[in-house]
């Protein structure tokens, strides 16, 4: 079978995280801990290294280090160079036009700020508001539910005038992507334990009817200004429980006419729910599934599949490339070169089945991994 050639497209990861200033680590194991979204103990020091992500990176990063393919040599070969070097050597490798950043994690000071990231890297970046983080900030500043809401409301009044390409939300895996209408009563108790917890120490947005609440302010300032909300979908974080994390609790949030000018882009292709979240983007003219090839951590076989899910179910104008590459640049490098890959190969096919002449895969795979993405952030 035929496969695409998109290995000189530049990418725009339209979903993705900075890297660590700090780029040494203790031991192996501690490198491993970056290829795992396990955070029990055991499994970077036991299990990590038998993962076909793991393996696969093993062996390409090694070609591109020069090194043999085991994975003491790679680590000594990786740990050897200067940091921003092997950052500045693998993003310019990766070929990116641009980085779609999420600038609410990891903590800012602990990472890249994105003009210098930007520098290294050789490419564009763009920040992405974190909404749970600001509505954080905000409930520790003011002291009623309806304070909130309208300083949220004025944060959020001019979003790119803000100089953000988007807002990106995390509900799924604070308290679940069924995300409701609450009666005033319960959104008020909601926040009035919130305050509780938060001066015992704990402010971490957890809280439903409250987080809900306040989404809802975000959404129609997105709907307003056509601006585009990420959500988490899926696998991708430890947090999350992956039975709430299914796109279609969305249903009430995309069903509402008033919403409709808000782009929501559903990250990490769903994992494992693509093609649920393939049926909303074929259903919904506002919803786009995000492609992510470096988190979720699989291996080439399952990444295929989750394209062809895509592919074969979305309109491929609603599918964007990402990488979701964070803390390490081995992530965002090795996702942009799988990326292209599993593309071609998914292309192809479409060829094959005659769903697609040989020009048109080219420009489809090109929109996927570049075009699609500049016209839904507007960058
Ligand atoms: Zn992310």
């Amino acid at each position: 079978m035929q496969t695409i050639d998109l290995t000189q497209v530049p990418v725009v990861d339209n979903h993705c995280h900075s890297i660590m200033r700090d780029q040494t680590f203790d031991d192996i194991a501690g490198w491993r801990q970056s290829f795992t979204e396990s955070t029990d103990s055991g499994m970077a020091r036991d299990h990590v290294a038998s993962t076909a992500l793991y393996r696969r990176l093993i062996q390409t990063l090694a070609d591109f280090l020069g090194c043999e393919p085991e994975e003491e040599a790679v680590f000594a070969a990786r740990t050897g160079r200067d940091g921003r070097e092997i950052i500045g050597a693998l993003l310019r490798a990766a070929n990116v036009d641009t980085l779609l950043l999420d600038t609410g994690f990891p903590p800012p000071e602990e990472v890249f700020p994105l003009p210098e990231l930007g520098k290294l890297g050789g490419c564009r970046t763009e920040p992405m508001l974190r909404l749970e983080i600001l509505m954080e900030s905000l409930l520790a500043e003011h002291d009623s539910l309806e304070d909130v809401k309208g300083a949220l409301a004025a944060e959020l009044d001019d979003v790119r005038g803000r100089d953000y390409v988007a807002l990106k939300s995390i509900a799924a895996y604070r308290t679940g992507l069924d995300i409701r209408e609450w009666p005033r009563e319960e959104a008020e108790e909601s926040f009035h334990e919130y305050r509780r917890a938060a001066g015992a120490g704990h402010a971490r947005l957890a809280h439903k009817p409250l987080l809900d609440t306040l989404l809802h302010v975000a959404f129609a300032q997105a709907a307003r200004q056509e601006v585009s909300v990420q959500f988490h979908v899926g696998y991708g974080d430890a947090d999350t429980d992956l039975l709430l994390g299914n796109p279609l609790y969305l249903r009430p949030v995309l069903q509402r006419p008033d919403y409709r000018g808000m782009p929501v882009v559903l990250l990490h292709e769903c994992y494992p729910y693509t093609r649920q979240g393939s049926y909303l983007a074929a259903v919904y003219e506002n919803v786009y599934l995000d492609l992510s090839y470096g988190i979720p951590l699989l291996g080439y076989g399952e990444m295929l599949s989750f394209t062809r899910q895509a592919l074969g179910v979305a309109p491929s104008s609603k599918l964007m490339y990402s990488s979701d590459g964070i803390g390490v640049p081995e992530l965002h490098w090795i996702s942009a070169i799988d990326g292209r890959r599993v593309l071609g190969e998914a292309l192809g096919e479409l060829v094959a089945y005659g769903e697609l002449d040989l020009l048109e895969a080219e420009a489809v795979g090109e929109g996927m991994l570049r075009g699609n993405a500049i016209r839904v952030y507007r960058l």
